[in-house]
């Protein structure tokens, strides 16, 4: 007999702090109860880039006080933090994080402390379970917590399609490392690198922000959608399959990252083999979502598959108008194909792998992403 994996939903239709605690704890409730508390409690937020929630590139400060109280519910006195490992360049500006995306109050409200996740050091892991990944660090913190509530913002992305529960747990990586795995230019070495974290220390229950998503251009300039859920399961792949199909994926395993995860027997391989909880199929898909640029991909005819990825190009594309010349894209590329001056930036396309990390990085939305003819005709 095939396991299943249950997911369980609650409809949450604001971030309005009662509604969103009640949701948290329904979902938890209907995932199978949420995990059992074993020591120091880390809660893996996404902490981006620091922005204001609304923007929804950041898991909403709502959602993570409404599983610190859930946990201080089940664990009274017993120690917990949140943390993340924020987008590299923005690693020295932690208090300008904690106030732009909204969390001074949560740490006045429970008395507690949101450190970076890789301030304590990483621990070395060799793993005969990975796949891209050799020798490779984890942070500290992450490697020694007793319980790992991984709490993921759902959205779309420029080079993966989606972002949810699995792709969060890349942000336990160094910047060398996350670097490396742009750099290939190759997706499917991109995903296995990010299971291969995700597995280095798997999180014992995940919660997933679907309260507001983002669509189009994620994860960081796509436009705010509201989905209205608050998704938990103890698995992250199952979790990811069912905000999938809330974005509108018939088949949530045409995204590599979800397809990489189920080959690797890291969750259900089919949506049968998921026990939803607090809602049916049908009623998950939020009409007219604008999915990811790169699911353009997936229109070119099958027997060219293996060439979609140079057919259809999305390209980084410098819009001179509100770059503040910051330097930041050039410092992010991990091709180093961006040169930037006083007055210009300058990329070299030959050597860029688009990865559009600079896109993704860049503060101001100055980086743009333009697609190729054949990406502008899929588009119409
Ligand atoms: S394009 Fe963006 S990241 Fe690059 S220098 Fe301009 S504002 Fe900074
Ligand atoms: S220029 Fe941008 S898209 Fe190209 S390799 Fe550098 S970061 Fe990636």
């Amino acid at each position: 007999m095939k396991s299943t994996f249950r997911v369980g939903l609650c409809p949450c239709a604001s971030y309005e702090e009662q509604s969103v605690e009640n949701a948290v704890r329904t979902a938890l409730d209907r995932s199978g109860g949420g995990p059992g508390i074993r020591g120091e409690v880390l809660l893996k937020a996404n902490l981006l880039a620091p922005v204001r929630p609304d923007r929804s590139v950041t898991t909403h400060p709502t959602v993570l006080s409404a599983v610190v109280s859930w946990v201080r519910g089940n664990n009274p006195g017993g120690g917990i933090s949140v943390s993340d490992s924020p987008g590299y360049l923005f690693s020295g500006q932690w208090p300008l994080f904690v106030e732009n995306c909204g969390l001074s109050e949560l740490t006045q409200k429970w008395n507690l402390e949101i450190r970076p996740l890789n301030d304590e050091g990483f621990l070395e892991i060799d793993s005969t379970a990975t796949v891209a990944l050799g020798k490779f660090g984890i942070p500290v913190k992450a490697a020694k917590a007793g319980t790992l509530i991984n709490v993921a913002k759902c959205k779309t992305h420029v080079e993966t399609e989606m972002t949810g529960c699995l792709k969060n747990t890349f942000g336990y990586l160094d910047t060398a490392t996350r670097q490396r795995a742009h750099r290939s230019g190759s997706l499917r070495r991109l995903c296995d690198t990010i299971l291969d974290a995700h597995l280095a220390r798997k999180p014992d229950w995940n919660i997933l922000d679907a309260v507001v998503g983002m669509e189009g251009y994620g994860p960081s300039h796509g436009n705010p959608r509201k989905m209205g859920w608050i998704i938990a399961s103890e698995n992250a792949l199952a979790a990811d399959v069912v905000a999938a199909s809330m974005m509108g994926y018939r088949n949530p395993y045409s995204i590599p990252l979800l397809s990489a995860a189920a080959h690797r027997g890291m969750g259900p391989s089919d949506r049968n083999e998921i026990d939803l909880a607090g809602a049916t199929w049908e009623e998950l898909a939020v009409p007219g979502f604008r999915k990811s640029p790169s699911a353009l991909r997936r229109l070119v005819p099958t027997p060219l598959r293996g060439l979609a990825h140079s057919l259809v190009r999305l390209s980084p594309f410098w819009n001179t108008g509100s770059c503040t010349f910051c330097g930041v894209c050039a410092r992010v590329c991990p091709a180093e194909a961006i040169r930037t001056d006083t007055d210009r930036i300058e990329i070299d396309h030959h050597r860029c792998v688009r990865c559009l990390c600079c896109h993704e990085m860049c503060p101001t939305g100055a980086m743009k992403v333009q697609p190729n003819l054949i990406a502008r005709l899929l588009l119409k």
